[in-house]
């Protein structure tokens, strides 16, 4: 007989990714395996429980509860308090609570597990070939999610009927579908369907042979996935490839690969531990890795390029159709150019019906839009070139309580940022905020996190800049709803980002390396070392102020940007230059005069420019077609050559106290090893080792005037691997902590954190 005095009853309250992931299950047979009794239930802030029993064995199920929880799981908390016994008889799974203004975090969407991939791949399993199994493990979450708390008719699923097969999983807390939101099976679930451009269906049965049997003849198919259709051809077939660029307006950008599997994957890249280990995640990014030479991939994937974007299979339908065509296949966001992903049947027709020969639909709705994720790995440490599938709406937890913010983001690459408490929900990448399509898709997604989240922002942070987007948006929306609004210096947030997500408040040296930002003297900045911390910035020190003759024609033509830059520093382009084979009869004399009369010439201290003109210079691009291609082709010509191959020149210049990064010697001494023939891949690397040098010289002048010792790195220009990797060593091995990005993209995509860190601490 239990001694009732023995008995005791403690609440307890579990915050986190706790829902959506098997975590009441978990709890059930938790505790019915130690004998307790109580309950558990899903609120729209927590996991509530109680249990009631000896007080040892509650000790046993609370170091069980922090131990063994699912792995999906995502413990921030566990609060626990002692109550008063109630004499419960069982332990039970209480109905789901919604209360007003309460929030909780939300889970991703999860790659396919290994359990639902064995019944798939199983011909006695009723969902064999069935490509929307999902269990409490896996499967999608917060692209179906439209409130919360996450039970089945807040999601997209709510329109699919249980059958008693399924429902029976459903409420068996044994099952590993037990509360699984999205579970279906092929009597009740999700139905695919397969139309060509016109929406006319073809093919009956065994839609996905017919769709493999159609990639095999090298048609375009638009696959819709979890967060958005993905236009899909066969990798290793050149001509489709090709034809798939010119029909999606993308001439040369890198398209990502799918993969069936991870000894797949290495057929085609050299692949680390640490890659496969991002790959086979639950997150199931596209990583870029170095490409094997041996691979079968056409070269029309990434043009030019050392490195290839792999993927594996990450919803049943990717696995079936991988497997049934028994090819890569190109995996690439099912859009025109820079447009959003297309979401629904309809408008998926529509907007990609000129780009796809065939559509494999289904009936699942998308609630919220997402492209894949693509990251790589440095530092043996997975790194954030996009954020946004399996990744968003997890929060970057912040060093501080935050106040009701909203980070608009800069205008490429877009994230906003909406933090409660101390947690940054830094949206999904949003895009390019170019056209009204990307305009409405960033309102649209600000408002499915103000409700999911409950966060009602009352002070609007925005870029500097503007004619960006988001800095329009912010100054409207702040007029109609009266909010506070707090203008951010481009590089001050890349630099805040970064110092956020590392849970650190500086001051720091902050080196903000990017193509463009508007500056707080109304030129365009790039190449900046700022002494900063939330609160302010210093500009300690910046590349010099050259002339960008043509403005944006400059971007897009480097041979442009070389032609003023050398003008502007007075150095004669000579016409045995290798740059002279992109420039046209009268461009010199056009570009002279608008660097002499300071006509449509505005002034940069960019970066990203500098790279632009160096492989210029060096012959190596002149034309772009997409954003940083030359100096990504500048990092590709260093790459392999980059050990030992010395430093150009660059000098200071003290102007008020701020060091003026100088670089006409170093133009120059590029032009003395081209007179030289030194081989491209040597200059190329030279220029990287410079740049690097100049990164060090420039903290250590910094350091002796501040006696700083910490450096913060951010900004596009580190997604240069090899300019990264060269300075963070040499910062490193000269004593600096260095702070890097992993939470956030060092891009754009990481400006809207930094945002928000500064207008926490601005004075309004
Ligand atoms: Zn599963
Ligand atoms: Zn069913
Ligand atoms: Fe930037």
């Amino acid at each position: 007989m239990v001694n009732f005095t023995d008995i005791s009853l403690v609440h307890v309250s579990v915050r986190g990714v706790v829902q959506g992931v098997g975590f009441r299950p978990f709890v059930y047979q938790l505790a019915t395996g130690l004998n307790l009794r109580g309950w558990v239930q899903n609120t729209s802030e927590d996991v509530k429980i109680e249990v009631e029993g000896e007080a040892a064995i509650i000790e046993k199920f609370l170091t069980g509860l922090r131990r063994k929880a699912p792995p999906l799981a995502h413990i921030e908390d566990i609060a626990v308090t002692a109550g008063t016994p109630a004499n419960y008889t069982k332990f039970e799974i209480r109905p789901s609570l919604a209360e007003a203004g309460k929030y909780q975090l939300v889970s991703p969407d999860i790659a396919t597990c290994q359990d639902c991939l064995h019944e798939i791949f199983d011909p006695f399993d009723r969902r064999y070939r069935y490509a929307f199994t999902n269990c409490t493990n896996c499967g999608p979450r917060f692209t179906i999610i439209a409130d919360i708390p996450y039970d089945r008719p807040n999601t997209t699923m709510r329109q699919f009927t249980m059958c008693p097969d399924c429902r029976e999983e459903y409420e068996n807390p044994l099952d590993r579908r037990f509360h699984a939101q999205p579970n279906a099976c092929p009597v009740c679930g999700p139905q695919l369907e397969l139309v060509d451009a016109k929406g006319k269906p073809v093919g009956e049965d065994n839609l996905i042979r017919e769709t493999a049997i159609l990639l095999r003849e090298s048609k375009i198919v638009a696959v819709k996935g979890l967060g958005g259709f993905l236009l899909a051809c066969d990798a290793t077939d050149q001509s489709a490839v090709k034809l798939l660029r010119r029909r999606k307006h993308r001439p040369a950008k890198p398209l990502a690969v799918m993969v069936a599997s991870l000894p797949e994957a290495k057929k085609h890249c050299e692949v680390s531990e640490a890659e496969a280990k991002l790959l086979t995640s639950p997150g199931s990014p596209i990583v870029l890795m170095r490409r094997r030479t041996e691979s079968s991939v056409a070269n029309a994937i990434a043009p030019g390029l050392k490195y290839v974007g792999l993927m594996l299979p990450y919803t049943p339908l990717h696995h079936l159709l991988l497997r049934e065509t028994g090819r890569p296949l190109v995996m690439t966001s099912g859009n025109l150019s820079e447009e959003p992903i297309a979401r629904d049947n309809d408008e998926a027709l529509r907007r990609l019906g000129g780009i796809a020969d065939f559509f494999l639909r289904h009936n699942r709705d998308i609630y919220a839009r997402y492209d894949d994720s693509v990251m790589i790995v440095e530092q043996d440490i997975p790194r954030f070139v996009r954020r946004a599938r399996g990744y968003a709406p997890y929060p970057v937890k912040l060093p501080f309580q935050s106040q009701p913010v909203l980070g608009c983001g800069a205008e490429e690459k877009n994230t906003f940022c909406l933090p409660r408490d101390n947690y940054a929900f830094v949206s999904q990448h949003i895009g390019d905020m170019e056209n009204a399509e990307t305009l409405e898709h960033f309102v649209n997604t600000i408002a499915l996190y103000k409700k999911l989240f409950r966060i009602e922002p009352r002070i609007l942070a925005h870029d500097l800049h503007p004619e960006y987007l988001p800095t329009k948006y912010a100054k409207e929306l702040a007029e109609k709803e009266n909010l506070k609004l707090v203008p951010v210096q481009h590089h001050h947030a890349h630099i805040a980002a970064c110092l956020a997500e590392n849970g650190t408040a500086g001051p720091v040296i902050g080196v903000a390396l990017d193509g463009t930002g508007y500056g707080t003297d109304g030129h365009i900045w790039g190449g900046e070392f700022l002494v900063a911390d939330y609160k302010k910035f210093t500009r300690a020190a910046h590349l010099e102020y050259l002339p960008l003759a043509g403005g944006a024609l400059a971007i897009k033509k480097p041979y442009r940007a070389a032609l003023g830059y050398l003008l502007a520093l007075g150095i004669k382009p000579d016409k045995k230059l290798p740059l002279w084979k992109y420039v046209k009869d009268g461009e010199l004399e056009i570009i002279r005069d608008q660097v002499e009369k300071n006509v449509n010439a505005p002034l940069t201290s960019s970066m990203g420019r500098l790279f632009d003109v160096a492989a210029a210079l060096a012959g190596i691009r002149g034309l772009i077609q997409y954003e940083a291609q030359a100096a990504i082709d500048l990092e590709m010509a260093a790459d392999d050559a980059a050990t030992e191959s010395g430093v150009y020149p660059f000098a200071y210049e003290d102007k008020d106290g701020v060091n003026i990064i100088k670089i006409g010697v170093l133009l120059e001494a590029i032009i003395k090893d081209l007179k030289k023939r030194t081989p491209k891949a040597f200059i190329a690397a030279r220029f990287h080792n410079t740049v690097a040098q100049m990164i060090l010289e420039t903290c250590q002048k910094i350091s002796t005037q501040t006696g700083l010792k910490e450096a913060a790195l951010s900004g596009g220009v580190f997604q240069n691997r090899l300019l990264f990797r060269k300075s963070v060593t040499l910062l490193e091995s000269a004593g600096f902590k260095v702070y890097t990005h992993r939470q956030v993209p060092c891009n754009d995509g990481g400006i809207s954190l930094g945002q928000v860190a500064i207008a926490n601490f601005a004075e309004i």
